[in-house]
C-alpha cells in the first residue's frame, strides 16, 4: 500500500499538471462519477487544488465537487502529455481528467467518491488535515491522545491505524519502531508519554524527509552510507530494517527478524537486540 509520502508526491505532481487549468474532458468507468459528470459537467471547470489526506487523494473542482480516491495496493495516477502513449493498458483505466496539455489517468483505482466540502467532512474514512502527519495543520497533541487511547493495540498496528495518525504505511511502521528502539509487538499501553511523543515526532520527520522536492519514489530512512541510488532495485538498501530479514542490524549487527503481524497480516521487521520486549522476553519470530 502506498505510504502517505507517496500519496503526497502524487498529489504534488497531479497539482502541477492540473491546478489552475480548465478541464477539457472527464471520463470514468465508475458509473456514479459519470452520473455526477452528467449532472454537473467537469469539462469547463477548473481544478482548484489537489491534496493528500493520509492515503486519500483529493482533487477539488471549481464547481465544488471533490473527487476523493484511494489507491489501496495497486491503484496509480499517471500524468501524460496529450497524445503520449500510456504505460498501462487501457483496460486498467478508471478515471481520466484532461486539460489542453495533460491527461491525468487513474489506473486500477479501486475506490473513488465525489464529495462536496460538507460531505467530505462527514466521511470518517478520510483523514482530517489535523491528523495527517504531512500537513501543516497536523495537531500532534490531539494525535497523541488518539494514539494513547489505543492501549491494547500493538505499537505497529496502532501506527497503521489511519484514524489515529494518517500517513504511516507498512514500510514506515517498521522503520519508526526501529528508530525509536521500540519493539513493534509492545502495546501502546506500555509506552511512556515521552516515548509516544517521540514516536509521533519521528513519524512526522521520516515522512517529511521523503517528500522533499528531490526525493524519488524510493523510501529512505537510513542514510548512513549514502548509497540510496546505487542499488535502487533493492528496497532494503535505504532502510533500517524493512525488507532486511536475516541481514545484520545496521546498529548492532544482530540478524533482523521478520514476522506477520495483526489482523491484516502485515509483515513487520525489527531488530531483537535494539528493540527488546520490556520484560526481556523474545517474540516468537
Ligand atoms: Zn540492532
Amino acid at each position: 500500500m502506498p505510504e502517505g509520502d507517496t500519496i503526497f508526491r502524487t498529489a504534488r505532481n497531479l497539482g502541477r499538471a492540473l491546478v489552475g487549468k480548465p478541464v477539457t474532458a472527464f471520463r470514468s468507468t465508475f458509473p456514479w462519477l459519470m452520473r455526477f459528470n452528467d449532472d454537473t459537467p467537469l469539462a469547463g471547470q477548473f481544478v482548484d487544488n489537489v491534496e493528500a489526506r493520509g492515503k486519500w487523494l483529493l482533487i477539488c473542482f471549481s464547481g465544488g465537487g471533490i473527487l476523493a480516491s484511494h489507491l489501496l495496493m495497486n491503484g496509480r495516477w499517471h500524468i501524460y502529455r496529450r497524445g503520449e502513449r500510456w504505460q498501462l493498458a487501457r483496460i486498467h483505466m478508471r478515471i481520466v481528467i484532461a486539460n489542453d496539455q495533460y491527461e491525468a489517468i487513474g489506473f486500477r483505482v479501486p475506490i473513488a467518491r465525489m464529495h462536496t466540502a460538507q460531505s467530505l467532512e462527514r466521511d470518517l474514512q478520510i483523514a482530517s488535515p489535523e491528523s495527517d502527519l504531512l500537513r501543516a495543520e497536523f495537531d500532534a497533541a490531539a494525535a497523541l491522545e488518539r494514539l494513547m487511547a489505543r492501549g491494547d493495540e500493538s505499537i505497529a498496528d496502532a501506527l497503521l491505524d489511519q484514524s489515529a495518525l494518517a500517513g504511516v504505511g507498512n514500510v514506515f511502521k517498521s522503520e519508526i519502531c526501529f528508530v525509536n528502539g521500540l519493539n513493534p509487538f509492545r502495546t501502546i499501553a506500555s509506552l511512556t508519554r515521552a516515548e509516544a511523543v517521540a514516536t509521533i515526532a519521528s513519524a512526522q520527520k521520516l515522512l517529511k524527509a521523503n517528500v522533499l522536492e528531490d526525493s524519488s519514489d524510493m523510501f529512505v530512512t537510513y542514510r548512513g552510507q549514502q548509497r540510496r541510488t546505487t542499488h535502487a532495485s533493492d528496497p532494503g538498501e535505504s532502510l533500517w530494517v524493512y525488507g532486511r530479514a536475516g541481514e545484520p542490524c545496521r546498529r548492532c549487527g544482530e540478524a533482523i527478524r521478520r514476522r506477520i503481524q495483526g489482523e491484516d497480516a502485515r509483515v513487520t521487521f525489527w531488530c531483537p537486540r535494539c528493540q527488546p520486549m520490556l520484560d526481556g522476553s523474545d517474540v516468537d519470530g
